[in-house]
């Protein structure tokens, strides 16, 4: 017979073997953290040829200012062809861009399919979709007073601001970033508080946009103290993408002031492992150090991470920057950005090859946006395979099925009395 050390020893050898072709994936997936000397290079080659300063570099504003938002200046860092110029040219007449010079410097220049590049710059396949509509969610039908959004019953979200540091190429909100830059204004804003106000089944507000960390301190302090004093408030979350795109912004400043709003959370969106550089990492352990719990909310998009090992791989990379995967949603059918779009095949798999491959705080809940705004839907591998009054059957992350007894509940309180 066997020993306990021998059947532990066969099993660590088996599960030795349900990692192998993760190692060896993983080695090839680039990762920002292991890109630091290049990102170091590639950010001097920049201020060299917009001579400009590491202060500056490092000033959220002048990052801000200086976005890159025309091929011609684009063409000043990047090779980029005649052709893909016009093409460039003409997405810019439908749709905006801008790519702050932080997340510029992130491009491997080397490769037309790197994922930095692909988030960031306009292509002509933008344009190829006319079949769909920007308001898949119909958030134009959800907004009952001022910059707000609806769709369940005890939270709300604020769209405070259409500018971001970045507009990413596969922005879900595409409707909202328009053609320039527009912070909602103070009366819109109040508008939206005293709503809060006279509905106090509101116990959770959202801010987002556009980009909430794009606007002044100041501004924000104003809607958070707002917020603050509305007594069923109980916590406000904010939706940023600048610790992915301009993590200048994360200042001391910033953080001594949002310090004072707590309980304050923060939800971000990286989409792949090599967004997750040095910089990137010291905005969010400034704000972890804040008191700031961190989720990241990514987006399952084509060619950037539907892989079931890229998205394990960003997961990791994630708690080790005190960021918490909180969801993968499955890209909405926005036009112009189709290209992006998965099947919900590609969501399944990666969600079968988290569970048990690695740790429960790795795993994040994939989610479906049903359309008209009908709420977030959770996608899942199947784990219970039927359901009897007494027996139930489930599946684990290894495949095996196995037979669980299914007691009813018991009524505790009889239990007691029954016993006194
Ligand atoms: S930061 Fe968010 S809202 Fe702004 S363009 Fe990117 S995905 Fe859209």
């Amino acid at each position: 017979m066997k020993t306990k050390r021998e059947i532990s020893l066969e099993r660590a050898r088996v599960l030795k073997t349900r990692i192998q072709d993760y190692l060896e994936a993983r080695a090839y997936i680039p990762k920002g953290l292991e890109k630091t000397e290049i990102n170091k290079k590639r950010k001097e080659e920049i201020l060299k040829i917009m001579n400009a300063t590491e202060a500056n570099w490092n000033d959220w504003q002048w990052q801000l200012r200086n976005r890159i938002r025309d091929v011609d200046t684009l063409r000043k860092f990047l090779n980029i062809s005649d052709k893909e110029t016009e093409e460039i040219k003409k997405v810019s007449e439908v749709y905006r861009w801008a790519i702050s010079p932080y997340y510029l410097s992130l491009i491997n220049t080397e490769n037309r399919m790197d994922p930095i590049r692909l988030l960031a710059i306009p292509t002509v396949l933008e344009l190829q979709d006319k079949s769909h509509g920007l308001d898949p969610m119909a958030e134009e039908f959800t907004n009952p007073a001022g910059a707000i959004t609806r769709r369940y019953p005890d939270r709300l979200i604020i769209n405070v601001t259409n500018e971001c540091a970045m507009y990413c190429r596969h922005c879900q909100r595409r409707r909202n970033i328009g053609t320039s830059d527009r912070a909602v204004s103070r009366s819109v804003l109040q508008k939206s508080f005293d709503y809060i106000r006279e509905n106090d089944e509101i116990r959770d507000v959202l801010i987002t946009g556009g980009d909430p960390f794009t606007m002044p301190n100041q501004i924000l302090e104003w809607i958070l103290k707002s917020l603050k004093e509305i007594p069923h408030v109980e916590f406000i979350r904010i939706g940023t993408r600048t610790p992915v795109t301009m993590p200048q912004r994360i200042t001391d400043k910033l953080c001594t002031m949002l310090k004072k709003y707590h309980p304050i959370y923060i939800n971000t969106q990286f989409n792949h492992p090599v967004e997750i550089t040095e910089e990137s990492k010291k905005a969010c352990e400034k704000l972890a150090n804040s008191g700031i719990p961190l989720g990241n909310q990514a987006v399952l998009l084509n060619g950037i991470n539907n892989d079931k090992f890229v998205m394990r791989c960003l997961n990791q990379e994630l708690l080790k920057i005190r960021v918490k995967p909180y969801y993968i949603f499955h890209a909405k059918k926005v036009r112009g950005t189709l290209h992006f779009n998965t099947s919900v095949d590609d969501g399944m798999e990666i969600m079968e090859h988290l569970r048990g491959y690695t740790s429960g705080m790795a795993i994040p809940t994939y989610i479906i946006n049903a359309p008209g705004g009908k709420g977030k839907t959770p996608i899942l591998p199947e784990y219970l395979l039927s359901r009897g009054k007494e027996q139930i059957k489930i599946r684990t992350w290894e495949r095996v099925v196995i037979d669980y007894e299914n007691h009813p509940t018991v009524d505790l309180r009889k239990l007691i009395e029954k016993d006194e």
